[in-house]
Parts: C-alpha cells; sequence; structure tokens
C-alpha cells in the first residue's frame, strides 16, 4: 500500500475575528436548556485541526492547511488557524495544487447539527459519523480506522457514510474524507467538542487513524 507523506486538512465554515462568528446561519448553537451555552462549529473546527496539524507536524508529516493556503512549518503546541470562511472551490483548489499524486490525503474536520434552529434545548443525537466519496481504496480504509479510534473518545462511533458527494469529497483529486464529530446541538456533546481535552482526544483520533499509513522514513544520508 502506497504511504501517506503529505497531510492536506480543511476545518470546516469560519472561525471569530474580533469575537465576531465568521458564519452566520446554523452553524452555531445556542442552548436554553438545561443551562445555557453556546458553540460555534468553526471554532471546534479550528481548535480540532489546529491540534490534529501540530501532531502531524511533530511527526514530521508535510502538512498542508488548505484554508489559509499554506504549509505549517513548525508546531510548539497548537496551531494559528486561519479565522475567516473561505469558499469550498477555494479550498478545493488549494488542496489539488497540493497534490501529490498517490501520497496525499485530504482530511475535513466538522461536527454534525440536526434542524436549521440556531437555539433551542439540548436535542438527544449523538456521536460520531465519517463520510467519504469513494469507499475503496485508502479513503474507506481510513474512514474506518478513524470510526474505531473514537473508541478512544468520549463520541460514540456511529457509522461510515459512502458515496457521500460533498463538495470537497467529490471535487478532490486525491483519497479523502469528512468526519462529523458529534452533533453541537447535543449539550454533553458540545461542551466535550469546546473542550482542550476533547479537541487533543480528537484530533489523536484523526492522527491515529493514519499512522500506521505514514511514511515516516527518517532522511538520513
Ligand atoms: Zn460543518
Amino acid at each position: 500500500m502506497a504511504a501517506i507523506d503529505r497531510v492536506i486538512v480543511d476545518y470546516g465554515h469560519g472561525g471569530m475575528i474580533d469575537g465576531e462568528y465568521q458564519t452566520p446561519g446554523s452553524k452555531q448553537y445556542h442552548f436554553t436548556e438545561p443551562e445555557e451555552f453556546t458553540i460555534y462549529e468553526g471554532v471546534f473546527n479550528r481548535g480540532t485541526a489546529s491540534k490534529f496539524m501540530s501532531l502531524l507536524v511533530r511527526a514530521g508529516v508535510e502538512t498542508y492547511d488548505c484554508v489559509s493556503g499554506r504549509y505549517v512549518v513548525d508546531s510548539i503546541d497548537t496551531v494559528s488557524l486561519e479565522q475567516a470562511d473561505i469558499s469550498l472551490s477555494q479550498r478545493v483548489a488549494n488542496a489539488n495544487r497540493e497534490n501529490k499524486s498517490g501520497s496525499t490525503i485530504f482530511v475535513s474536520i466538522h461536527a454534525n447539527a440536526i434542524g436549521m434552529d440556531i437555539k433551542g434545548p439540548s436535542i438527544d443525537v449523538r456521536g460520531a459519523s465519517v463520510y467519504v466519496y469513494r469507499a475503496s481504496g485508502l479513503s474507506g480504509d481510513i474512514a474506518n480506522n478513524l470510526l474505531s479510534e473514537y473508541g478512544n473518545t468520549e463520541l460514540r462511533p456511529r457509522k461510515v457514510v459512502e458515496n457521500q458527494s460533498f463538495y470537497v469529497l467529490r471535487k478532490t483529486a486525491m483519497p479523502a474524507l469528512l468526519s462529523e464529530n458529534g452533533f453541537f446541538v447535543n449539550l454533553d456533546e458540545a461542551k466535550y467538542l469546546m473542550s482542550e481535552a476533547g479537541q487533543w482526544d480528537i484530533a489523536r483520533a484523526h492522527y491515529d487513524s493514519i499512522k500506521d499509513l505514514l511514511d515516516l522514513t527518517p532522511n538520513i544520508v
């Protein structure tokens, strides 16, 4: 099996600039009961992608951030990320430009919701799913690895969903997967997603799902 030596990381939606969420609309939830709590999906996506990228960089993997359009060159602890939202077509164009055929994968990090309400009670839905457009080959293998790695997190593994026609899965030229890391409309999961410990657990699950496929041969001459 081909070894992976480049990972392209995508983190969905916008983040926070000067206290202002960059993705108005449904990618947020304001709990009204059993207690007040607010989550912005893009903030979770960034926190987790940052930690995932820092694990990759520490392991010596070429790590490309397709939102800010740059390679991550060093990481002390976490990586600072672009907070603005950019279009899906720009994310994909960046990714495809940096595709090294046969040894690159694309990983997009998200969290799930049901319904379009941005405010309300905690909803009784849970768990993590992994989406792929092409189920065969590397994307399917990694998706299944990731699903079992969720066993090391507080997220219940739900399923691998095949033939999912998300734009970033359909248009990327390399093996690609998109993770929906729990439901941010569930208060327990939302609190876990917004915690540093939860983000590290989920970042590590992503890293562990590919670590046996990484080409980490040291360049010793
Ligand atoms: Zn999303």
